[in-house]
């Protein structure tokens, strides 16, 4: 027998709806590519996200299709999240950093009817409008000469509309996984899974927004729907601030102008934003809160932050995941740690918001499962509400007979709840028997004053299997040789983690997401021979 409570289905179109109703006048304002700048608030957004649904049922589209969107972080782009799903379409944010075969790919499997992009990805339609022959409507989000422009096309639109009703395991959105081996992978979100991700996201423990809150994210719209912020955020009713650029100066700009609080990026843009400011002699901006996740913030970064008065957090997750599975912040016992536990504690990923639970995994026995001690690492593996079963389109599921899915990371429980991660399944670096952490190697090293960026990867060995090698970017103007890197490693990790070589490199790959892309990096050096091992 059910109980008594409402219906209310669990659709994101609420979520529009209340920030309408509750923080209809609360700004979102968006710094635009060409530099100008436009204000619109959480009522104009839902306003035009009822036009936006209109369009599309003008152009044929019915509940269950797909459409693209190949742009940056801007208003229009958030629109475009709750007027497809108004219409009950299904979303697809495309990373406009993939490769040509990967765009042709994700687009054709999507089967995506409609692309909407930024004026500045104009040479990526150009490229790709041969090859994606499902396409039949292209729009700009900016406007322009031979383009239907957003605004226009949402324009000759009235706006008296209801939102498309269903139920709430429909899905409104799909991301691919950046496919690091093989194809990329569709993940897809439902209405529920990404309304229940986002009040978890909600927690003092996560993202702790409130009405006071301004965000300014700056991890894209096109990546693990940047991490449910704007979902979060509309349930909050903060202030958005948007970047259509990811130019360092921009940013910091923004951010003082707009009295930005919050901000949420990987650790290579914060980095960047470090080494603006250095070059400027500023102070970085006076945020409350920085969110890192998406690769570990180095304890350098960490400690920076943390001595400037912001509040890190630093976060878990994978496209899989929607992506939220961990955010670390200050626990009960915060005042009586020191400054270093307090960076040690970060450092770790932090603990499983309400609604995921974690499991490690012996990495040769899945079946065993292994204690929290704080020591032991294994496979980590992960369930939950807002946690991948099924690729799109596959054929089985992703997840073990018990509902695990398993992330490819591996890592250590602590028996407070906290994850350790210590590398992922195919970085991993097996010497000897034993395993080596690329992840904690790196993040040691770019504590090093001359080193601005570095890479570990293992290398074969005759006798040892595999060995460490560090690939290091020096800071501009730094003197920097291996034996002082050597030497700074050496109280930092175990003796036999040490890295066999040191060579210093002039860039390091990255992926489209902005991680150090570790495939690439063994791809350039595939020739690459250990001295020992000649
Ligand atoms: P991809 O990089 O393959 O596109 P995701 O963006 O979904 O996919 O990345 C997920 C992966 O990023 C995780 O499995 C993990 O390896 C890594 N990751 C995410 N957050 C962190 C973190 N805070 N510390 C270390 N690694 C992280």
């Amino acid at each position: 027998m059910l109980g008594a409570m409402q219906d209310w289905t669990m659709r994101v179109t609420h979520v529009v709806d209340h920030a309408a109703r509750e923080a209809g006048s609360r700004e979102i304002v968006t710094h635009w590519a060409d530099g100008s700048e436009t204000r619109t608030n959480w009522a104009g957004i839902r306003r035009d996200a009822l036009k936006m649904a209109q369009a599309l049922e003008r152009l044929g589209l019915k509940p269950g299709d797909k459409v693209a969107s190949i742009a940056m972080n801007h208003s229009r782009h958030l629109v475009s999240w709750f007027g497809v799903a108004g219409m009950g379409g299904v979303l697809h944010t495309v990373n406009p950093r993939l490769f040509e075969d990967q765009l042709e790919y994700i687009v054709n499997h999507a089967e995506d009817r409609v692309v909407i992009y930024d004026a500045m990805f104009q040479p990526i339609i150009d490229l790709m409008k041969d090859r994606w022959p499902n396409v039949e409507h292209y729009i700009c989000f900016d406007s322009g000469e031979h383009v239907t422009s957003f605004e226009d096309w949402i324009g000759a639109e009235d706006g008296d509309y209801r939102w498309v009703e269903g139920d709430e395991r429909d899905p409104c959105m799909i991301c691919y996984t950046s496919g690091t081996t093989g194809n990329p992978k569709g993940v897809q979100y439902e209405h529920r899974s990404t309304m229940l991700h986002a009040m978890a996201g909600l927690q003092p423990a996560a993202f702790a927004f409130s009405a006071a809150s301004v965000m300014l994210p700056v991890v894209p719209m096109f990546h693990a729907a940047s991490w449910g912020l704007p979902y979060a955020g509309a349930m909050a009713g903060i202030k958005f601030v948007f970047c259509a650029v990811n130019d360092p100066a921009v940013l910091h700009e923004m951010m003082i102008k707009e009295g930005v609080t919050d901000s949420a990026g990987v650790p290579t843009v914060w980095l960047a934003h470090f080494q603006y400011c250095d070059a400027e002699g500023i102070d970085l901006p006076p945020l409350k809160v920085a969110t890192i996740g998406g690769s570990a913030a180095p304890k350098s970064m960490i400690e920076r932050l943390m001595k400037s008065g912001i509040r890190v957090q630093h976060a878990w997750g994978m496209t899989e995941t929607s992506p939220i599975g961990t955010v670390g912040g200050p626990t009960h016992d915060w005042e009586q740690m020191s400054f270093e536990e307090k960076v040690a504690k970060i450092q770790m990923q932090g603990r499983p918001i309400f609604g995921v639970e974690l499991r490690t995994v012996d990495l040769d026995d899945f079946t065993k499962v292994l204690p929290r001690d704080g020591k032991t690492s294994g496979a980590l593996q992960i369930r939950g509400p807002w946690v991948v079963k099924r690729y799109f389109k596959a054929e089985e599921d992703a997840v073990t007979e018990d509902g695990w899915f398993d992330t490819g990371d591996v890592g250590i429980l602590h028996s407070d709840g906290t994850l350790q991660l210590t590398d992922r399944t195919k970085d991993v670096i097996k010497s000897g028997g034993e395993w080596i952490s690329s992840v904690e190697l790196e993040n040691a090293a770019v504590g090093h004053p001359a080193v601005a960026e570095a890479a570990c990867i293992g290398m074969a060995h005759p006798k040892w299997d595999e060995r460490p090698v560090l690939f290091v970017v020096p800071k501009p103007g730094a003197e920097c040789e291996a034996q002082s890197i050597i030497a700074f490693l050496s109280d930092k990790v175990a003796k036999w983690w040490l890295p066999d070589a040191v060579e210093f490199v002039d860039d390091i790959p990255h992926t489209a997401t902005g991680k150090i892309s570790k495939k690439d990096l063994r791809a350039r050096f595939a020739d690459y021979r250990l001295p020992e091992a000649e």
